[in-house]
């Protein structure tokens, strides 16, 4: 099932996640403010480092490190019974910004803080979601 990611946002990031929409086409965006260049998320309506409002999505690398991370053994709902266990992080961008996001495509045990990751879209039920996966296959 697809559900429309702009569904749920607030008004205040409505734009911010149409316009992830559009890039999760052919890449990531975060938000990024024209007068000092910064990237940060969450989206907000100014830069948290130079207060300008002239902040808008930006494309970004997609590359990032495991900050910190936790295995779900418990699922939170029925629609997430098949997927237990599953790890959740803190992804460190490259660009700088932490968000937290789904790990796939790595059994829990193989995850540790440091490890390399890039972003992937198509995972259910959104595939403009964007979720990480281990840049290299563990060994
Ligand atoms: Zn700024």
């Amino acid at each position: 099932m697809t559900r429309d990611i702009t569904k749920d946002a607030s008004e205040l990031n409505l734009g911010y996640w149409k316009r992830v929409a559009v890039i999760g086409e052919t890449g990531f965006a975060l938000p990024r403010c024209a007068d000092c260049g910064r990237f940060h998320f969450y989206p907000r309506p100014a830069c948290p480092c130079c207060r300008s409002t002239n902040v808008a999505p930006s494309a970004a690398s997609g590359h990032g490190t495991i900050y910190s991370y936790s295995v779900v053994h418990r699922a939170p709902s029925a629609a997430f019974k098949a997927d237990v266990p599953y790890v959740i992080a803190i992804i460190a961008t490259d660009e700088g910004p932490h968000l937290m996001s789904r790990l796939i495509n790595i059994e829990p045990d193989d995850v540790n803080v440091g490890l390399r990751v890039k972003v992937v879209f198509g995972f259910r039920p959104d595939p403009n979601l964007p979720v990480f996966e281990p840049e290299a296959k563990p060994s």
